[in-house]
This record gives C-alpha cells, structure tokens and sequence, in this order.
C-alpha cells in the first residue's frame, strides 16, 4: 500500500477540499516518522497509511481517515497535540489524543499483566478516550487490525501478549459497537496466534466437515432460490461459514462435537422490506421441518449491540439440519459494520449533528455511548465514580426493554425498574408510583430483562424517596436522583422554615 493508492481510494470516496487535506496529512506524517522503522523492515509510514485505507474502506468520514495517518505522531514521533489542531483542526486533535490515551492506557494495562482495565485509573483513561468522541475506538479497530496482521515480525512473547489484549479487550468491543465483521478479522487473527496448534486444529475439523455438506448445501440454496420466486420475493442467499474461533468457543460448550453444531455453515438470506423476512420465515417452515426451540426473533427484540435477523434451523427431507438467517439488506449493513455505518461519508449530515452534539444523535441501540459520555462528564468534573460502576459502563452487557407504545430502550444487564423510569424522562422517574412488566405488577428490587414491556405507573404527588438510592444502578439515574433528593430536601426546608416564620407573625 503506497500513499498513491490511499490518495486514489480516498478520491473515491470525498471531494476535492477533503483529499487535499488528507494529501497534507500524509506528508505531516511521512516527515514525522521519517527514518522509522516496522519491525517488518519496511518504512513506518506503511503502518498509518494501511489504517488510513482501512478506515475508508469501511466507509468512515474524512477526518477519521485523517486521523488514522496522523494517530501515531503524538505518540511515536513526538508531534505536539497543538501543532496538529493548529494544522488539521480541532475534530481531528480529538481524534489523535484519544488513540494515543487509548494505547497509553492499554499499555499500562499490559505492565501489570492484566489484559482487562481492572485498574480505576487504566479505566477511566480509556472511558474519557472514548467518550471524548466514539470515532476514536473505530481509528483504534483499524490501527489494531493491521498490528495483528503484522503480528508475525514481533518476538512470540509480545505476539501472545496483543494477542490476548485484542481477544479480551478489541474483540469485545468491536461487537458492542454492532461491528460484526471488524470482531470476526479481530478474533480470527488473534486467536491465531494465541494458540496456534488449537486454532489449525479447528480449521483442519471445519474443512473436512464442510466439505461433506458444501454440496448439499447448493441443493438447498437453490430449492429455496426457487420457493422464494414463486412468491415474488427478490432476495440474495449467501452461504456463511462459522469463523474458526467462534467455533473454538462453542465446541468448548458442546463437549468438542462439532455434530452438535448446527450454524457452521448458514444460509442468509438478504430481503428488502422487513415484513418479508417474516414471510420468508413462513415459506422455509412450509419447506422444512423447523427446529421450534431455536426459531430466533431478533428482529423484534434486537441483540443488546443493535444486531437485527430471524435465525431458524430446519431439518430438511434428508434430515440434514440447516440454519437460516433473514434480515434486510439494512439490518445486514448494521450487523457488519455497525457504528461505523453511522459515520459514513455518504452522509455528512449524522457526523455533523455528532460532532455539534455528541450525546444524541446516536442511533437507539448504542444509547450506552451517551450515557458512557455522561460517565465521564462527571470523571473530568473529578468526582469518584467506583470501579466496579466504571466497569460496567464499559463492559458490562445491556438488555433491551420496550416502552408500551414500543420505543426501544437499551439499559445495563440487572437494571431495575428506576433505571428505566429515569431513562425515560427524569419527570417519569420522580413520579414513579409502580410498575408493570409485561402487564404484571413488578416490584422496584427485581432486575428487568431482555424484551420486557415496562410501563411506569406514575402519580402526581409521588416523591423521591431517599430509598430509592438502593433502587437504581445506572450512573445516570442515580444522577438524577440525587438531584431531585437535593432539591426536595432544600425546597423541604425551605417549607419548614416559611412555616415557622408564618407562626413566629402570628
Ligand atoms: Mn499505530
């Protein structure tokens, strides 16, 4: 990949203004790391420029591919932070010291040999690199990426060492960003190299058993192909086949059976309208016997980092057992590329409003980012959040909960009725009277879960009450709990007070 290359990519994808700047960049670059190294040999300059590339490739707006020539001048080449502001403007300053913070922070991480940030310090670090501007963990993927496919230049120690550090921490990430493909090429390569013999192993396993089924799988395909015709259904089936370490960690569930595996390879199929995945779903019942305890409706109840399908497993006349997954070719841009697809440079027009207000114009499914700024609003305000709380800001799993009317909210795993109430509007939570999940009295301590209808049963006169402190969990509702707990006290004694002096005229 030569700086020609990245500049013609790029001419594809931005307006002239913008190629120049990104044209700036890579010479700002290529001076400061002149006579730099890879360990590979080659000039450092490579390294930027194929995050760059990555970067477009994946859709992302011009100053996130600027960003991926410059990330590492701050750190590598002594750049001053005030100098590429000065240069390339303040988005793209953000951008830059977020990925440096980012790797300062997992490089610490990797001194106390602790892969996951379970230090306070390590992991405000990487919320507040985060939370300055998501875009950050997106140039951080496509730096990480080309690391691990360069892996092999570096001694077996520190290959072991990223390896691990990506599946644990890179890895899970990439997924809560919805960013499907990114997490597979992540997981793939690192595992790779984590254990070599295991992940060979897996693969030599994987071909033999696909390679019994491929064929008959064509059969299918083509079967369905037809059935979908005659119904005057337009759609695209694919095969998919199971990555190597996502088959590792289900054959570690199943007892190492890979007979037990129904999904290594799937049968997509890509509609357009959402109604037609259901009637798709109807049509394959009608061809094949479905497997009914694994008809999955993601759809309806997306997966907490915003993945939308219908999976079905059927068992075909030759009893032979496939999985189908049904979605739009929506859903499916969502489930590879995720938060990036909100960045795209198709559309300037989401990065702007997130740039100009980076708290809401986030799609609803990645809610946690908002209130992850909220996190470290308070953190730069130097207030004591506990690790554990930072914890689960950062890594914990969410579920999702509808609204009567069917909003979709997303809240921490083991949230409780408040948290929801408060996510609702701060009004909706002061008022909280009681709540019915899925039409049943619920009580305040039980946790919700994934898919519940929750509706808050408000009453005027109902106060917050100290107790409540017990009763919520999300950073952002104890926040506005407090608050409303300061005021009534204040406005409590202020009543008391205008009493006494009411009676004191008297
Ligand atoms: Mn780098």
């Amino acid at each position: 990949m030569k700086k020609g290359e990245l500049i013609d990519h790029a001419k594809q994808c931005y307006d002239e203004d913008q190629v120049k700047k990104l044209e700036r960049a890579i010479t700002f670059a290529s001076t400061a790391h002149a006579g730099q190294k890879r360990l590979s040999g080659e000039p450092y300059i490579i390294h930027p420029i194929i995050t760059a590339d990555t970067l477009i490739s994946w859709g992302m707006d011009i100053d996130s591919a600027i960003a991926g020539v410059l990330h590492d001048t701050v750190e590598d080449a002594g750049v001053e932070l005030a100098q590429i502001e000065s240069l390339f403007g303040h988005d793209v300053a953000i951008l830059v010291d977020g990925v440096t913070k980012v790797s300062q922070a997992s490089a610490e991480m990797k001194k106390y040999e602790t892969y996951l940030p379970k230090t306070k310090d390590n992991l405000s670090k990487l919320l507040i690199a985060i939370g300055q501007d998501v875009r950050v963990i997106i140039v951080k993927l496509a730096d990480r990426l080309h690391n691990l496919s360069t892996l092999k230049y570096l001694p077996v120690e520190k290959q072991k060492k990223i390896a691990r550090e990506s599946l644990e921490v890179f890895g899970p990430m990439a997924d809560k960003l919805g960013m499907g493909r990114v997490r597979m090429q992540i997981e793939e390569l690192a595992f790779s190299y984590l254990d070599p013999i295991e992940y060979k192993k897996m693969k030599i396993m994987m071909k033999k058993r696909l390679g019994k089924s491929t064929r008959k799988l064509g059969k299918i395909r083509t079967e369905v192909d037809n059935a979908l015709k005659q119904h005057s259904i337009n759609a695209d089936i694919n095969g998919r086949v199971k990555s190597i370490y996502s088959l590792h960690k289900k054959l570690a569930k199943v007892d190492g059976n890979i007979d037990d595996i129904y999904d290594l390879m799937a049968l997509r199929v890509v509609v357009e309208k959402k109604e037609e995945c259901y009637v798709v779903l109807g049509i394959l019942h009608g061809l094949y016997k479905p497997m009914v305890s694994r008809i999955k409706d993601y759809i309806s109840t997306p997966k907490p980092n915003g993945y939308q399908s219908l999976h079905t497993t059927v068992i075909t006349p030759a009893e032979q057992i496939v999985e189908f997954q049904i979605r739009t070719q929506k859903m499916h841009e969502f489930a590879e590329r995720g938060l990036a697809a909100s960045f795209h440079y198709h559309d300037q027009k989401i990065t702007k409003a997130y740039i100009e207000n980076r708290n809401t114009s986030l799609p609803t499914n990645l809610q946690w980012i908002s209130e992850l700024q909220e996190v470290v609003g308070k953190l730069k305000e130097g207030e004591e959040i506990s690790k554990d709380q930072l914890y689960i800001d950062l890594f914990g799993d969410r579920i999702f909960v509808h609204s009567p009317k069917g909003d979709i909210y997303d809240l921490p795993e083991g949230a409780l009725p408040l948290d929801f109430a408060y996510l609702v509007h701060s009004d909706v939570g002061r008022s909280a009277y009681s709540f019915r999940v899925n039409g049943k009295i619920h009580a305040f301590d039980k946790p919700l879960q994934n898919g519940d209808i929750v509706e808050v049963v408000t009453k005027k006169t109902s106060q917050p009450k100290q107790s409540w402190r017990q009763l919520v969990t999300t950073t952002h509702a104890k926040n506005k709990l407090q608050a409303q707990l300061r005021q009534s006290s204040v406005a409590g004694m202020i009543s008391t007070a205008t009493s006494i002096l009411r009676r004191k005229t008297y």
